[in-house]
């Protein structure tokens, strides 16, 4: 994916400065920075979800600008911020909503296939309420449920937020893992050194401007990162 002079306003603020961003095939991107920085405006901007300025290219093709469901079309899925399941319904329904323009029976079960090795959770609970799981179950359904509609990059809005930190490591894990299976991911993050572990480049935002794009090789140490941040 290839973002270039990607800005973003609500009304008549601007929240992102024009920033050039890139996912090469197969890498995994991480966008980091402090609240407010923009990070999720960015992803929003990607997406098509605010007002936009800009040219975003997937895949060789440039993506609709104003058409959120077109772009999804193309493959570019959001695990948004809060994860967005819906508690009352079950975890199987939840999983099928991502997959629910699908009729071709073998691919779906191809997908729930997937999806239960890596999260073996998942399956034991197809029957439970998602509103009734932890924290970490819910991201890994909200990680699930991306993962039915076949994406061919994935985007995930901080989904360490308010989880553990044993629990974090998990998901994160997964989020290699995947990344591994030659899925680019767009990774949105507060924690930082986490991330870094696993990313091959990392945008550092900060007040809706990019301030550093990191090689995570060349990080050290955590007063090295803190550096970049107070830079
Ligand atoms: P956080 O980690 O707190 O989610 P972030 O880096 O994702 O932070 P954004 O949510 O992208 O930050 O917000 C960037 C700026 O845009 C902030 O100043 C925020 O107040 C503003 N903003 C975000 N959403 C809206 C909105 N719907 N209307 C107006 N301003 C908004």
């Amino acid at each position: 994916m290839e973002a270039r002079n990607l800005s973003a306003r609500y009304g008549q603020v601007q929240a992102l400065a024009p920033i050039d961003f890139q996912v090469g095939a197969g890498e995994l991107v991480a966008v980091l920075g402090p609240n407010g920085a923009g990070k999720s405006t960015l992803l929003r901007a990607i997406l098509g979800l605010v007002t936009n300025a800009g040219e975003v290219a997937f895949m060789g093709a440039a993506l609709p600008r104003r058409n959120p469901v077109a772009v999804a079309s193309r493959g570019v899925v959001l695990v948004p911020e809060g994860r967005g399941i819906f508690g009352p319904m079950t975890v199987m329904e939840n999983l099928e909503l991502g997959a629910y323009r699908l009729k071709d029976r073998h691919e779906r079960q191809r997908r729930f296939d997937r999806v239960f090795e890596l999260f073996p959770r998942l399956k034991e609970r197809l029957g439970q309420t998602a509103g009734s799981m932890s924290g970490g179950e819910q991201q890994m359904l909200a990680i699930g449920r991306a993962l039915m509609a076949d994406p061919k990059i994935l985007l995930l809005d901080e989904p360490s937020l308010g989880l553990a930190p044993r629990v974090t490591d998990e998901i994160l894990e997964t989020l290699g893992v995947l990344n591994r299976s030659g899925l680019p991911v767009v990774l949105v993050e507060q924690r930082a050194p986490q991330a870094l572990k696993l990313a091959h480049r990392a945008y550092l935002l900060s007040l809706g401007r990019l301030v550093a794009v990191i090689d995570p090789r060349e990080v050290q140490s955590h007063d090295q990162l803190a550096q970049y941040y107070f830079a």
